[in-house]
């Protein structure tokens, strides 16, 4: 009687437990997946970044937040038994850079010398001006600075023998420019991703959104520059931002990520910086 109580009792617990992994599992949404030989991405909702299996320890990219970074940091000595020698911050955004004191015991930090003096408490080891390059084991890592435009410290990182690039923020493959374009330049946006395009890579795993391959680097950059200029000639006609935001012709783009949600906020955004920028007067 009392093992059928139990067995009864751990069923329901089984069960219990079966209904509330799906929704945790939805809440949370993270995974670790392989990109390409020893290249891995991680996730935590919107929010990915990578790191790398070497014969000397691990490279790691961005670290997101503290939640993550532990969580990562345990998945990585579970499966690899490595530790974190290399921590490479694609730029200094909170969002993406938050957390990283979790490898600071082990990690050599690395930024590009616009970043903060700290990042969440961790004071990088060194600060490179235009191009680095390291080995680690057979692996090799080439940065390069982007210069300013979605922020003003970015960088990317190319990853060798793979031919994968760490590419963060300044192209989302697929998908529309993040919401209204907050806090972004523009024109160096375009200069930054002009950059991405002369790099020697075969796939991005990026910050955000799904792998890709220069063709949406290529089509990022053409999204940018057709917004730029298809508002710029609606607001020089006299053209209200509403009244563009209701006529403008942007079905070419309907197929991409985040089209419904960001396709209004995108063309009000662009207004917004075309102004401000003194672009249109
Ligand atoms: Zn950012």
């Amino acid at each position: 009687m009392i093992f059928r109580t139990l067995v009864a009792a751990m069923t329901a617990a089984v069960v219990a437990a079966a209904i509330a992994l799906p929704a945790q599992a939805q809440d949370v949404q993270r995974s670790i997946t392989n990109v390409a030989g020893d290249v891995y991405r991680f996730q935590n909702k919107f929010h990915f970044s990578v790191f790398v299996v070497t014969e000397d320890g691990i490279v790691f990219g961005d670290p997101i937040n503290a939640d993550v970074a532990a969580w990562v940091k345990a998945e990585i000595a579970k499966r690899f038994g490595k530790p974190v020698t290399h921590m490479i911050y694609s730029h200094s955004h909170g969002d993406h850079a938050s957390g990283g004191a979790v490898f600071a015991d082990t990690a050599t930090v690395i930024v590009q010398e616009n970043a903060p003096a700290e990042l969440d408490g961790v004071v990088p080891d060194i600060r490179f001006s235009e191009r680095m390059s390291f080995t680690s084991g057979k692996h090799n890592f080439e940065l390069t600075s982007l210069g300013p435009g979605h922020g003003t410290d970015m960088l990317a990182m190319v990853i060798r023998p793979e031919n994968v690039a760490f590419i963060v923020d300044v192209v989302s493959p697929g998908r529309l420019l993040f919401k209204d374009l907050s806090g972004v330049d523009v024109a160096g946006l375009i200069e930054q991703t002009k950059k991405i395009e002369a790099l020697d890579f075969k796939i991005i795993t990026p910050g955000h959104s799904r792998l890709g391959k220069m063709a949406d680097v290529v089509e990022a950059r053409e999204y940018v520059e057709w917004l730029r200029a298809a508002v710029a000639t609606e607001l020089k006609a006299g053209k209200t931002v509403d009244e563009i935001v209701a006529k403008l012709d942007t079905s070419a783009y309907s197929g991409m990520i985040a089209y419904k949600a960001w396709r209004d906020l995108n063309i009000q955004g662009m207004a917004r910086w075309l102004r401000e920028s003194g672009e249109v007067k």
